[in-house]
């Protein structure tokens, strides 16, 4: 259920409504925006059955949440979310932002180098996984503690942000000191306990859509997160898969304005794993931002005939500053920055 505000509501007004809200034991969610003020009101809203909520002082209507999914919906929150870090980065704004780095952390002195090449072509984040869900559990399953560490000294070298992968919810604690996002991967998107958990901290996170997830299952993942309190949640299409082979994955890039048309949360996409293959980055990562995603995420290697994973999709650093040089042009054409 929403309730929308009168623009002038008192907080006294307010206050009254969320007590008798609460009183029938559901979760009250706030979005003040510039203009007013809707409450959300999730649970089992029969209870409201015989309450006239329209005649409480500053309520200007009540309106059910026709979606599923409530807290994630534009019906909830019209404004789109834009998620602030330190050195005033903005996500979900006008400004386009690009994760950039390999897909698993090898050594300091490799993520180091990678992270100097992606700061000087533009990127604002550095990626990196310390733990890799990895298809066969013998090939290499990140340095864990260790490769966070040489996410901060990267950080603390090039003033890049960090994104890293949690996949476990016993890793969180152990993560959240060295990471600005939190990564959930797309294996790990119905993971509910892990969703839960990182709900319960007020870390950005970053959820991955699932291998064969409908946008729909992908948005009541977000539900879940957003359900427990973490409001900072960003939604990343990375391909799905479909009965194509010449690509790793089917990069949807009209889930992009899907989602942008049922959710007020930001759109990141990740084309490199998208489409598996390096020379396919640069065209998918154009469209991606010309069809209104809000960043990318884009894995970068020096070496990717030696890269520990993923060397097939990763650009070298030139390669990366090229099409840094292009995004900015489409960026441009349609009214955005990068
Ligand atoms: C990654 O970004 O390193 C990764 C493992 O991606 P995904 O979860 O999308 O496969
Ligand atoms: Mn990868």
């Amino acid at each position: 259920m929403i309730i929308v505000l009168k623009p002038g509501a008192t907080e006294e007004q307010i206050n009254h409504i969320v007590e008798k809200l609460k009183g029938f034991g559901l979760q009250i969610h706030m979005s003040k925006g510039e203009e007013r003020t809707i409450i959300g009101a999730i649970g089992d809203e029969r209870v409201l059955a015989n309450q006239p909520l329209e005649i409480f002082p500053g309520v200007e209507k009540v309106m059910p949440i026709l979606q599923p999914f409530k807290l994630v919906s534009r019906e909830f929150k019209k404004e789109d979310t834009i998620i602030e870090f330190e050195n005033g980065i903005k996500i979900g704004g006008k400004k386009i932002h690009v994760m950039a780095g390999p897909c698993a952390i090898e050594s300091k002195e490799l993520l180091i180098q990678i992270a100097e090449d992606v700061k000087a072509a533009g990127a604002s984040f550095i990626r990196g996984g310390a733990f890799k869900p990895r298809t066969s559990p013998y090939t290499f399953q990140g340095l864990g503690e260790e490769g966070l560490k040489y996410l901060s000294e990267a950080k603390k070298k090039t003033g890049l942000l960090v994104i890293t992968e949690v996949m476990d919810p016993r890793d969180i604690e152990l993560i959240l000191p060295y990471t600005d996002i939190i990564q959930i991967g797309t294996r790990n998107m119905q993971n509910f306990r892990l969703l839960t958990e990182v709900g319960g901290y007020d870390k950005p996170v970053l959820l991955k859509r699932g291998l064969s997830a409908t946008i729909k299952e992908f948005l009541m993942s977000a539900e879940y997160i957003m359900a427990k309190g973490n409001t900072k949640v960003m939604l990343c299409e990375r391909g799905i898969r479909t009965f194509e082979t010449y690509t790793r994955n089917t990069l949807d890039l009209s889930a992009i304005p899907v989602i942008k048309k049922l959710s007020h949360l930001p759109v990141i996409v990740d084309p490199s794993h998208g489409v598996g293959k390096w020379d396919l980055v640069a065209p998918m990562a154009k469209a991606a931002v010309a069809a209104g995603a809000d960043g990318l995420i884009i894995e970068v290697h020096p070496n990717p005939e030696e890269a520990f994973s993923d060397g097939e999709q990763s650009l070298k650093p030139k390669a990366f500053k090229e099409l840094m040089k292009e995004l900015k042009e489409i960026a441009k054409a349609v009214g955005r920055e990068l």
